[in-house]
């Protein structure tokens, strides 16, 4: 992504190097005016009240699936993700939108608690002007999941998608926008400074997606007037794989989750650790299985594995290759670079003393450590100050014991670790601070508030 002279964002395909598109750039100094804008929208808005906005919203729903293919495609020219993945993220954030709102619809409806004393009636209110900041790697997805619950709950968002993706949030914009108040949802672009300007204006609520360096500094600057955020950040998830597991699955899962997407995903395994005893036989199936990973132009169907999003990123997943390869890592397969393609990389031999067991690394390197028992592998999974998700194989109530002392927010027992329907997708520790999704999720897009009166009152209409 290049800012020019003129102000313009220019969108790069990281395969071709060719010019996707371009956006103009929303000056620094014009942010003000934007949260104005949205303030003004507030009132109106909530006043529509939960089953004024559903109706509002519902038809978007039709209107995204018939868009989705072209943002599929828009995904994988802006930032290299396989045509099957780029559709997929695509036509599951479109399939979605519908449920999600009637999720938030039911999370945000008013509750009563009584005693012999008091009744109370809790209400869940928009809390005025949000912002949403998303990063690149889910560029339709993460923007839904930040500013679904937020407007449904009766809030005005102002939307920054990332500088590497600005046509993807353009056109899911422009898809809500079809339907929406004026200024209810309105869109910045631009990189750092319009960030910054975001979130020293007057808004209410930060949700941000991204990294952890980018979140803490997010938290600081909201921190003088206490603002709300909601943070859903980094990972450094952990496979373990025991010695009673599939190791087939195993392998299979360890080969999937670290390249997909170019590896370029919040939940990517970026460690295994493999019980001694079955450790060969696992790299082995591991090899074979990635050697099948075909790596190509992204809009070639049958392409698995695409470029990195830029070559800044591609640089920084070198480097770390190359730190580890130094510091004994033993290189079994990939490594090799052209354009902004890595292809898939499996190390083994890795270890706590490498600096790639710890950084975040966003490349399509599987680093594959042995360890023997139960504790150790527990040892070594929580060494980490991140706790976004993780996965463990193995037979189920062994798996079980292992994954409740596991740190993260959400664990995997022989799959992935989103969870069912109406879970939340929630990052412990330096992951996330606060989190997205589900009933619980959704309702931090509001502000609870109370009205209590004594039980012998006729209870009020509300
Ligand atoms: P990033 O943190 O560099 O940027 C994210 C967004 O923040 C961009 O829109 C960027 O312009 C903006 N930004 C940068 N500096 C800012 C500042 N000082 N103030 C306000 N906004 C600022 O992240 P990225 O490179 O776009 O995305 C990759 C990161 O996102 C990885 O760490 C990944 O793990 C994380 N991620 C987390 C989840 C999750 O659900 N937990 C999901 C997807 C991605």
């Amino acid at each position: 992504m290049t800012a020019t002279a003129t102000q313009t964002l220019e969108s790069i395909n990281p395969a071709t190097g060719e010019v996707v598109g371009s956006v103009p750039v929303t000056p620094v100094e014009d942010i003000s005016a934007i949260v104005a804008r949205a303030r003004d929208a507030h009132s109106a808005w909530n006043a529509l009240g939960l089953d004024g906005r559903l109706s509002l919203m519902r038809p978007i729903a039709d209107r995204l699936i018939e868009k989705a293919s072209d943002i599929g495609t828009l995904i994988t020219a802006e930032m290299g993700k396989s045509t099957p993945e780029g559709q997929g993220e695509a036509s599951y954030g479109a399939s979605k939108f519908a449920s999600e709102l009637v999720s938030a619809f039911e999370a945000f409806q008013p509750e009563e608690l009584a005693d012999e004393n008091t009744r109370s009636m809790l209400f869940r209110d928009p809390l005025g002007v949000s912002v949403a900041i998303t990063p690149w790697n889910f560029p339709m997805l993460m923007p839904q999941q930040c500013i679904l619950p937020s407007l449904m709950a009766g809030n005005c968002v102002v939307f920054k998608p990332s500088e590497e993706t600005p046509l993807v949030g353009q056109a899911y914009a422009d898809v809500l926008n079809e339907f929406l108040p004026e200024g209810v949802l309105q869109i910045v672009h631009g990189a750092d400074d319009q960030g910054k300007a975001l979130v020293t204006s007057d808004i209410n609520l930060v949700a941000f997606t991204g990294s952890r360096e980018v979140g803490a500094k997010i938290l600081t600057a909201c921190g003088p007037e206490l603002k709300r955020v909601v943070l859903e950040l980094g990972g450094k998830d952990a496979l373990i794989v025991l010695e009673d597991a599939d190791i087939e699955a195993a392998a299979s899962f360890a080969v999937q989750n670290s390249f997909r997407n170019s590896g370029q995903v919040c939940v990517s395994t970026e460690r295994v650790y493999v019980e001694e005893s079955i450790a060969d036989d696992f790299e082995k199936l591991v090899l074979a299985k990635t050697s099948t990973w075909k790596q190509g132009d992204p809009t070639d169907e049958t392409v698995k594995i695409g470029p990195m999003v830029s070559s800044m990123q591609r640089d920084i997943v070198l480097t770390q290759l190359e730190q580890a390869l130094k510091d004994g890592a033993v290189l079994r397969c990939g490594g090799g670079t052209h354009g902004n393609y890595i292809e898939p990389t499996v190390l083994t031999g890795c270890s706590h003393d490498m600096q790639i067991m710890h950084d975040e690394t966003f490349g399509p390197i599987c680093c594959i450590q042995r360890f023997s028992g139960d504790k150790e592998a527990v040892a070594l999974a929580n060494e980490t100050p991140y706790g976004l998700g993780g996965a463990v194989y193995g037979k189920v109530e062994h798996a079980m014991k292992i994954a409740r002392q596991l740190t993260p927010g959400m664990v995997g027992i022989n799959k992935a670790c989103g969870g069912a329907q109406g879970t939340p997708w929630v990052g412990a520790c330096q992951s996330g601070y606060g989190y997205h999704s589900g009933r619980d999720g959704h309702r931090q897009f509001t502000q609870v508030r109370m009205v209590s009166l004594p039980i012998h009152e006729v209870k009020p209409k509300y």
